[in-house]
């Protein structure tokens, strides 16, 4: 989404997260730990006609067959990142509402979950809006920082020791991956990353390919359960809805915590200018207190963040995504077959996404009740901060690149 201000140096950085790079990084002496989105399960199991519990299951068989030691899910780490999400939200929503006029600039808050969207605000916006923009680490960088600065100590390694690779529906992840923020010295000091290298959704594809695997009748090999929440039936529990998740729940959580309104089921999103523009508004003794809103692709994206500059953006919260329709139609998505239109595919991933995964509270999710336990102590606590939470930066534009603008 953001390949439109990729640097040189950035593509030479994603070139280095290459499946030849994963693959030679196998068998190396290192742990090798695959954490699988569930956008990229998603796609491949409507490629290939399978549901995104039997992809996870086949995808376990053919990691491991090569030498992988786990295969996780992201969904653990998400619902870490919606909780802290959500700690964040209400903090800034008293702040703005309830305690300080002055401080009135914390709102709305900006879904931060996007590289394609944080790397234009970083590059484009700068200063005037990355305030705004929730200091929470996206899933990807959450369940990174749970396995190189928690899971790694619980199995006796160093952080440098684990070679740790994502499946993600975008390029822009192998942004993310990479930044500094996201790099540290481990009690060795070997220069380590939360997630060493990213495959898209593609190239898992063209492993599958490259190695002729007959992925259809693959065996289907148990869940690895340290870091999934997998049920005794090998159910996959804690995805929640589509790419509206934060706001969703987020919504959902202030309305019972500040104003005692417990919200069955789904949110009525209204449509604004077009699908992939969507409110929601709840209103207490006839005053509106909570306006939230699903803002994707760049076209949307660009109107509400001109709204905020000039001062008339009155949403609380905004969920905002780089691609049209969110991650299940991301850049390294797989593309449609023959004969199928891009709208029949997104149709087709949006029912499997929904209708096949178990939809869970994630405050009710046990893996992420023993991580606050064992390790982050509360949401919002300093080790959550430390872990959990990033900051963004003004990218300054070179003098060239300025001159080159003019
Ligand atoms: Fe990547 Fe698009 Fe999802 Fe953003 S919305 S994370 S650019 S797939």
């Amino acid at each position: 989404a953001c390949s439109g201000c990729i640097t040189s140096a950035e593509t030479v950085m994603l070139e280095k997260q290459s499946l030849d790079e994963f693959l030679s990084n196998i068998n190396k002496g290192k742990t090798v730990i695959v954490s699988l989105s569930p956008q990229s399960r998603a796609s491949i199991a409507v490629h290939y006609g399978l549901s995104p519990l039997q992809v996870f299951r086949k995808l376990t068989t053919l990691f491991k067959s090569l030498g992988v030691k786990a295969v996780f899910d992201t969904s653990c780490s998400r619902d870490l990142s919606l909780i802290e999400s959500c700690n964040e939200f209400i903090s800034r929503y008293k702040q703005s509402h309830l305690d300080d006029k002055e401080s009135k600039s914390f709102l709305p808050m900006i879904s931060s979950a996007c590289p394609g969207w944080i790397c234009y605000a970083e590059k484009t916006l700068g200063s005037y809006v990355l305030p705004y923009i929730s200091s929470v680490k996206s899933p990807q960088q959450s369940i990174g920082a749970i396995i190189k600065h928690h899971l790694c100590h619980k199995l006796g390694l160093r952080p440098g020791e684990i070679y740790h690779v994502t499946v993600m529906p975008c390029y822009d992840k192998k942004l993310e991956a990479s930044r500094d923020d996201f790099v540290f010295h481990d009690e060795s000091d070997e220069l380590t990353t939360e997630v060493d290298s990213v495959l898209t959704t593609g190239e898992v594809l063209d492993l599958i390919q490259s190695k002729a695997v007959d992925f259809i009748n693959l065996d289907e090999s148990p869940l690895d359960k340290l870091l999934s929440n997998v049920s005794e039936e090998g159910h996959l529990f804690g995805v929640r809805g589509s790419s509206g998740g934060y706001a969703d729940t987020i919504y959902r959580y202030t309305a019972k915590l500040l104003f005692n309104q417990d919200i069955k089921g789904p949110l009525h999103f209204k449509t604004i200018r077009n699908s992939d523009f969507q409110e929601v508004t709840l209103e207490v003794e006839g005053k509106t207190v909570l306006k939230f809103a699903l803002c994707y692709g760049f076209r949307n994206l660009q109107n509400v963040v001109r709204k905020l500059k000039i001062g008339k953006c009155d949403y609380d919260y905004l969920e905002i995504m780089a691609c049209p329709s969110g991650c299940l139609n991301g850049g390294g998505q797989l593309k449609p077959k023959p004969g199928q239109s891009g709208k029949d595919l997104i149709q087709a991933l949006e029912t499997t996404y929904m209708e096949t995964v178990l939809v869970a509270d994630p405050f009710e999710n046990p893996m992420v009740k023993s991580l606050y336990d064992s390790w982050l102590e509360h949401p919002g606590s300093e080790k959550a901060k430390k872990h959990i939470h990033t900051e963004y930066h003004p990218i300054v534009k070179s003098i060239t690149s300025q001159l080159n603008n003019w």
